[in-house]
């Protein structure tokens, strides 16, 4: 397993960074969803976010949540991560085809159209912490740079990016989120703005074989750098049959008598990982 995530300090503490490297795990829901190759692109620029927004939960039982409910046709797209860069999401309609946009891009923003990127945050309270923004472009990158400045007042910069090979597997996926701290100087501010509005793509880097800390050390060219951490991250789903077996009973004698009736067996599939389970009426009637 290759990918991980870096994060750290630059400039004198004046900046924050997080920068990733996401192939396997986008090329692992690639094939698990079976998604068209735009599909594939925006469920793999919202992975390797969630990824990197994980990596900032406090406690191991921490989750973050990305989830985009949207117009366009991919019709949402939700992914959860832990804070050990663990990660699983899925997109409603994996099947999505649309033609290149004006730049022979995958068109991202299209399959999104208009909608609403809501953070949800679960440390363990009773209610979760949910940050919501409308989408700005769509193209995911943008609407969470928009979504940080909004909703957590952080200045911040976003990239997001998925290369596909021809055969339409997984050549190269990652991303970096850059924020500014509050005593950030005008004259950081200003270079980094000047850098970042000439840096296009995080995949090209990657694809010439950069690491993330090759490309956040050229952003941060004549700054000190300082990588705090290096945590791999893999894709990872936490279910299991224990846990759908309980959340049948949850529903309670009534439905669940109602489910059994017909004597056949259930079945329930995750969302996330695809993966199946089957109950027959004989276990579930034994729990009643
Ligand atoms: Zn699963």
């Amino acid at each position: 397993m290759s990918d991980y995530i870096i994060r750290g300090m630059a400039a004198d503490n004046q900046v924050r960074f997080f920068a990733a490297t996401t192939k396997d795990l986008t090329e692992t829901a690639r094939s698990i969803h079976n998604t068209s190759p735009v599909a594939t692109a925006a469920l793999g620029r919202l992975l390797t976010a969630a990824v990197m927004m994980g990596a900032q939960c406090k406690n191991d039982t921490d989750i973050l949540t990305l989830q985009i409910q949207c117009n366009g046709p991919i019709g949402g797209i939700i992914c959860t991560a832990d804070a050990k860069c663990r990660v699983k999401g899925y997109v409603n309609n994996p099947n999505v085809i649309l033609p290149a946009n004006e730049k022979g891009k995958l068109d991202v923003a299209k399959a999104l159209d208009l909608g609403v990127l809501s953070v949800i945050k679960d440390i363990g309270l009773k209610e979760p912490y949910v940050g919501q923004t409308q989408l700005v472009s769509g193209e995911i990158a943008e609407d969470l740079t928009y979504y940080f400045a909004t909703s957590e007042q952080i200045p911040t910069s976003v990239a997001l990016g998925v290369l596909m090979e021809k055969n339409n597997t997984v050549k190269q996926a990652g991303g970096f989120i850059i924020q500014l701290m509050p005593f950030a100087s005008e004259e950081i501010i200003s270079t980094l703005e000047e850098r970042l509005n000439s840096f296009s793509s995080i995949t090209a880097p990657l694809d010439k074989g950069m690491t993330p800390l090759d490309i956040i050390k050229q952003i941060f060219e004549g700054y000190d750098v300082n990588v705090t951490d290096e945590i791999p991250a893999t894709w990872y789903c936490n279910c299991s049959r224990e846990r759908y077996h309980k959340a049948l009973m949850s529903l309670g004698p009534k439905t669940l008598s109602d489910i059994i009736s017909d004597g056949e067996p259930i079945e329930v599939n995750c969302q996330f990982c695809n993966s199946h389970y089957i109950f027959t009426p004989d276990e579930l009637e034994n729990n009643i």
